[in-house]
């Protein structure tokens, strides 16, 4: 109700209770939807740039990554180039190596062979499968490589045993003054046969093992004089005969060039020399074979 001044009408309104209550309800819910609308967009607006950022730092990994496979594509293809020089080397190593002192080779290596080297085909980015293909594959070559040097290591021990076990040097110095074989007997009766070679020098001259291997007899005997015996494995023997002093034992690993006695004139003989014998399965054979 609104009362005037100076006695003018007053006038009265009536305003309904349901419509106060309505409009305050209405402005209550308004601000409410206001309030939730802004939150909600600066909500959104949040989401939104949170969204921007992760998919930049995920476009920024993925381009890493990308990255990343081509330096291992580059890193791989120079491994696969060390691998082929690795197969080259393996094959012609072998080559050196007699096909009878090696096991086959396992390497199932289908390679280019030496001396083909054309490449070329479309170039494509690289997979990270392709890539996984290919290490794998290498490992496998690494293995085989492996396992082929592993054994021509084994043959080419052996074979240097095997060289080291065979006479193949002079016991001594000095001139030949008798062969292997018949000849005019030095004490002037008829001929005899000579199972080895004389070699002629000054008294006390060294006298060396001609291959690695065990002292077999050192001693007195016979003809021979002061022997020394040595046993080289492979049925193969040497004799060193007529010495003046004898300087290994029975039982003795010797290598090849060693010193084991010197040289002198006991047993049958006319001057100092060495008297060399090789024995094969107990026949002698003429040491000149093996110099
Ligand atoms: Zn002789």
């Amino acid at each position: 109700m609104i009362v005037p001044h100076h006695g003018k009408n007053v006038r009265s309104f009536r305003l309904p209770v349901r419509a106060l209550q309505f409009s305050a309800a209405a402005l209550g819910v308004l601000a409410v939807l206001t309030i939730g609308t802004f939150v909600s967009y600066r909500y959104a607006l949040n989401v939104a740039s949170t969204e921007r950022a992760e998919l930049e730092q995920l476009r920024q990994v993925n381009v890493n990554q990308h990255t990343q496979i081509e330096e291992l594509a580059k890193a791989t293809a120079v491994l696969q180039d060390d691998m082929n020089r690795l197969n080259k080397l393996d094959a012609d190593i072998r080559k050196m190596v007699n096909s009878d002192e090696l096991p086959a080779s396992r390497s199932g290596i289908t390679r280019p062979a030496a001396g083909h080297s054309g490449q070329g085909g479309p170039t494509a980015k690289p997979e990270v499968n392709d890539l996984v293909n290919l290490v794998q594959e290498l490992q496998a070559t690494a293995k085989a490589r492996e396992q082929s040097l592993t054994a021509l290591q084994a043959a080419l021990v052996d074979r240097n045993a095997r060289l080291a076990a065979t006479p193949s040097v002079w016991p001594t110095s000095g001139d030949v003054t008798s062969r292997f074989g018949w000849r005019g007997s030095p004490w002037g009766w008829g001929n005899d046969w000579h199972p080895g070679i004389d070699i002629a020098n000054d008294y006390g001259t060294p006298i060396m093992a001609t291959a690695d291997g065990e002292v077999s007899y050192s001693g007195w005997y016979s003809g021979y004089g002061k022997l020394i015996q040595i046993d080289h494995g492979n049925g193969i023997v040497t004799l060193y005969g007529h010495n003046s002093e004898l300087l290994v034992n029975v039982g003795d690993r010797v290598k090849k060039g060693q010193v084991i006695a010197h040289m002198g004139s006991t047993g049958n003989s006319t001057g100092a020399h060495c008297h060399y014998e090789v024995r094969v399965n107990g026949t002698a054979v003429n040491p000149a074979n093996f110099l």
